[in-house]
């Protein structure tokens, strides 16, 4: 890994804040501390232009998804705006199951009607009047939140029909997930709004082309939602002030693990993973050493400690080598030994993976299961061929996000850890002192 060698990223200061810059402020339950805050002046502003041009604005800003891929939101509002269609279908992916992320429930918890706002004039702009939020079951506080907040905005004539008497309607439910990884990504969540099972559709054709009930459907994470109204209100060249050229604007980050302040942070984009961990969150608790992090989420990249001083943006995986993915922060200690925390993560996987391909179904179990081998001191250097090997097939035959991102987490671990998956091949005890192996059993 290079030393970074985009531009620097420009502080978001608290007027600039975006995404968070009402959370913890308003109450969440009441609409009008939510308008007297500039609150649906983006949809109004919005309601004034033409769609196609609110779908330009979008696309100028550069804004990408937040839910963790980073695909253009303009562009994917575009695809939507162009088919000619009867009905069309706006869906809020708020099913956050990336372990470590939790931005999107305290975004619901904090500023509900951001989201509602954000979802509102993606509808205008592309010729919805049906949206859907998808939302974890267990967020409770979420779901209460957003549920009131929709029964609001239906009062004050914000949903419904001839919105703010522009003559557009738009119609608002909630539906609940029921906590399977798996329904977070985009077909498999259509799928459950449908009633069948979560299970993956091929892609393509993509929702933007033939989504929910085969109609076109614009599908955006929450906090990309959240962002809309301000980028509307403010402008594309405000929002390009912020954070990267190639990853405009602010993230909100998860910081999770070994960090002293665990929470959530919003900071522009480039802002680097050392900043993260020692500015915002206060350092390694315990006065322990940091030995490695997981930027971007499970199916995120481990980096060593030495590596921390890269920016996070959408490329940097491209550059860096370190996954922006959904924002999230993992710091782990040197008290953790690198075959249990692989075992760990990979154990996730197993229990995630819906069935329905081969590779993952399969590869996740033949992972854990070598893993388990190491982690028992019975492991040999062939097994670690073998993981690539796995890993290799999963990238490149699984079928939906899930199995082909295993191999990420998999193999910038044991590319940067190798010693010590070598270092638990034939030995008594864990060299970590972790691992809990009887050699015996
Ligand atoms: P993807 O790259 O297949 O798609 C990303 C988005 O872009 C989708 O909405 C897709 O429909 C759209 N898209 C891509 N190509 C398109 C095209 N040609 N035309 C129209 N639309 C197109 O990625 P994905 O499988 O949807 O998501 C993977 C990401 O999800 C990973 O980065 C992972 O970190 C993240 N993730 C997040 C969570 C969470 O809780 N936030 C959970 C699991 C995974």
């Amino acid at each position: 890994i290079q030393p970074p060698k985009t531009v620097e990223a420009k502080k978001v200061t608290e007027e600039e804040r975006i995404v968070l810059k009402r959370a913890g402020k308003i109450d969440p339950k009441n609409i009008e501390e939510y308008i007297a805050l500039d609150g649906y002046r983006g949809l109004a502003r919005a309601l004034e232009m033409k769609p196609a041009d609110v779908v330009e604005e979008i696309k100028a800003s550069g804004l990408r998804g937040r839910g963790g891929a980073g695909f253009p939101t303009g562009l994917k509002w575009e695809f939507t705006m162009k088919v000619d269609a009867p009905e069309k279908f706006v869906i809020c992916n708020a099913d956050e199951g990336e372990p470590g992320t939790f931005k999107d429930r305290l975004i619901m918890e904090g500023d509900p009607h951001s989201v509602i706002e954000g979802m509102l004039i993606a509808g205008y702009a592309v010729g919805a009047s049906k949206g859907y939020v998808y939302i974890r079951g267990e967020y409770f506080e979420s779901v209460d939140n957003l549920r009131n907040a929709i029964a609001q905005a239906y009062e004050y004539g914000l949903l419904g029909k001839n919105i703010l008497g522009s003559g557009f309607d738009f119609d608002l439910t909630v539906r609940l997930g029921a906590g399977a990884y798996v329904c977070g990504e985009e077909t498999a969540l259509i799928e459950s709004i449908e009633g069948k099972s979560g299970r993956p559709r091929l892609k393509p054709p993509y929702p933007p082309v033939k989504g929910l009930f085969q109609k076109p459907t614009v599908v955006n994470n929450v906090e990309t939602f959240a962002s809309v109204p301000t980028i509307v209100m403010k402008g594309a060249n405000w929002f390009k002030g912020i954070g990267t050229p190639s990853s405009p604007g602010t993230k909100v980050f998860s910081l999770c693990g070994n960090i002293v302040r665990r929470g959530i942070v919003e900071a522009p984009m480039g802002t680097t993973v050392a900043d993260l961990i020692f500015k915002y969150g206060g350092g390694i608790e315990n006065g322990k050493k940091l030995k490695m992090v997981q930027t971007g989420g499970a199916a995120g990249t481990f980096i060593r400690a030495d590596e921390i001083n890269v920016p996070l943006d959408f490329d940097s995986f491209k550059n860096h080598g370190a996954s922006l993915g959904s924002g999230v922060i993992l710091a782990i200690d040197d008290s953790h030994c690198a075959v249990d925390v692989a075992l760990n993560l990979m154990e996730f996987f197993a229990h995630e993976s819906c069935g329905k391909c081969t590779p993952c179904r399969e590869g996740t179990r033949l992972i854990v299961n070598i893993l388990k081998e190491f982690s028992k001191g019975r492991g040999t250097r062939e097994m670690l061929d073998n993981l690539y090997n796995i890993a290799y097939t999963m990238q490149n035959s699984a079928f939906c996000g899930l199995g082909q991102s295993v191999p990420v987490p998999l193999t910038s671990m044991l590319d940067r850890f190798r010693d010590e998956f070598e270092a638990h091949v034939g030995v008594d005890a864990c060299p970590v002192g972790v691992c809990k192996f009887d050699k015996k059993k």
